[in-house]
């Protein structure tokens, strides 16, 4: 097995218009592509130093070209575009993939920060997961001929911790159910899995699973998500010659928002809808800590899994056969800083986590 950390990337976004009207400072700094400095806006003399894998700079030095995709000004720009993030992070979900490791891709960070957006993208800003697929196809067409691929899409959603399935048109109440399996570890009955043997195929069904994602106003913005969603790759390669199979889940995940919610802004449902999806938010919260204190040498007798919907289905990613990386998106603006901090934090703890991935391997059937 290799033993290897979470890996943990930061990212911070261009101010938004709020940001700009109300003239926002933006607290941010980074350097040498790994280190982020934030400064207490209250106290400028306070700053904060973090270090993680990777540090992109979204915040400035960008342009528009002609297909409408942001980049770089030039070579006097750290800007980091979403191939740059593709390059460093969805390269390396792919790699293990093609190795036959199980690879887990988390966005965290307050709602506006930018987790859609890096995750997904918006219009030609194509994020992480329809580049990863666009290449799975384009490297599976490069390959010989002596393998068969089988690569199948699902999306869910866990939303008021009930499991949604984001491309099936019926619905069932109270979602669907989440068993256990000896071999298989916690998974989603009935989910629609869907065979796919073209990148167009898939472009399609997200487009399916985004229009059914929920969402719920929030005070922050007004179509931000208290859902999260997962989608999951499950790509076989059967390798005819040998009669092996290598196969590799890869789990992509849109977390909701990350800031705590404020009573003022939820009501009735809504406040209901908001403390259902922070106790999938704060058990994950919880099992990163335990894990992290594991690391640290502390004794823990018990990893919360059981206790949300979220941390049951990431069972694996966290602590176990998966290779992980997160990326903590933020907001660049002083009025953010609280919630920025506690995102950078948050990361802090993730980055502790060892996990201890296989390569699944199988005589083919
Ligand atoms: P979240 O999913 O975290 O709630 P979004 O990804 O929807 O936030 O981002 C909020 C807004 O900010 C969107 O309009 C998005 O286009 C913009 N945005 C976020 N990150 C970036 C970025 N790195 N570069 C340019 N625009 C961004
Ligand atoms: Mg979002």
């Amino acid at each position: 097995a290799s033993m290897d950390s979470v890996k943990v990337a930061v990212r911070v976004r261009p101010f938004n218009q709020q940001e700009k009207n109300s003239g926002s400072r933006c607290v941010i700094s980074m350097q040498s592509g790994t280190t982020t400095a934030i400064q207490d806006p209250k106290n400028p003399e306070h700053i904060k130093m973090f270090t993680f894998d990777l540090a992109y700079w979204s915040h400035s030095g960008f342009q528009r070209d002609n297909d409408g995709v942001l980049i770089s000004t030039g070579s006097n720009s750290k800007f980091a575009g979403q191939k740059d993030v593709f390059r460093g992070l969805g390269q390396g979900v792919l790699d293990s993939a093609w190795q036959g490791y199980n690879a887990t891709l988390l966005a965290y960070g307050q709602t506006g920060s930018g987790k859609s957006y890096s995750m997904i993208g918006y219009r030609a800003d194509k994020g992480i997961i329809p580049n990863v697929c666009e290449e799975l196809f384009k490297a599976i067409e490069n390959k010989e001929k002596n393998q068969q691929y089988q690569v199948t899409f699902s999306m869910l959603e866990i939303y008021n911790e009930q499991v949604r399935d984001l491309l099936s048109k019926t619905k069932k109440p109270g979602g669907l159910k989440v068993r256990e399996d000896q071999h298989q570890g916690f998974y989603v009955d009935d989910l629609t899995s869907v065979p796919c043997d073209s990148y167009a195929q898939i472009e399609r069904l997200m487009e399916q699973g985004i229009k059914a994602r929920t969402t719920a106003a929030t005070s922050m913005n007004a179509t931000s998500s208290r859902s999260h969603m997962v989608i999951t790759i499950q790509f076989k390669q059967v390798f005819l010659d040998g009669d092996l199979t290598k196969q590799s889940i890869i789990n992509l995940v849109d977390l909701a928002g990350s800031e705590r919610q404020k009573s003022s802004a939820s009501e009735g449902d809504r406040l209901r809808e908001g403390s259902r999806v922070n106790l999938s938010l704060t058990t994950l919260g919880n099992v990163i800590s335990a894990l992290a204190d594991v690391t640290m040498g502390k004794r823990v007798l018990h990893i919360p899994y059981r206790d949300s919907v979220l941390t049951r289905l990431l069972q694996s990613a966290l602590g176990g056969n998966s290779k992980t990386i997160m990326i903590a998106t933020i907001s660049p603006a002083d009025i953010c800083y609280e919630e920025t901090l506690s995102t950078l934090r948050y990361a802090e703890r993730a980055k502790k986590i060892k996990n201890k991935a296989v390569i699944n391997t199988s005589p083919t059937e």
